[in-house]
């Protein structure tokens, strides 16, 4: 624990990586061979943290992303139900 002086102990923050703030609206993904994203392109909030769609979850695992699934679904109900 980092305690400034003039700060109570209980009010020192913990020194370690820094945590992107969940709804900061800036990709949090970042890799030792190409440092930080910082993308503010769709970014969501996610268990891991903020993410842009290429550094999601799901695209990290290699899966589609889930808007794409909605999107291909919904295209597959239309098509069944007959609209277009
Ligand atoms: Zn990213």
């Amino acid at each position: 624990m980092a305690v400034q002086p003039g700060r109570p102990v209980h009010h020192a923050r913990p020194v370690g990586p820094q945590v992107t703030p969940l709804l900061a609206g800036v990709c949090g993904y970042w890799s030792a061979a190409a440092g930080a994203c910082g993308s503010t392109t769709a970014v969501r909030p996610y268990p891991v943290g903020p993410r842009c769609p290429a550094h999601c979850p799901s695209a990290l695992a290699g899966r589609p992303h889930p808007d794409d699934l909605l999107r291909q679904v919904n295209a597959a109900r239309a098509e069944r139900d007959g609209q277009s």
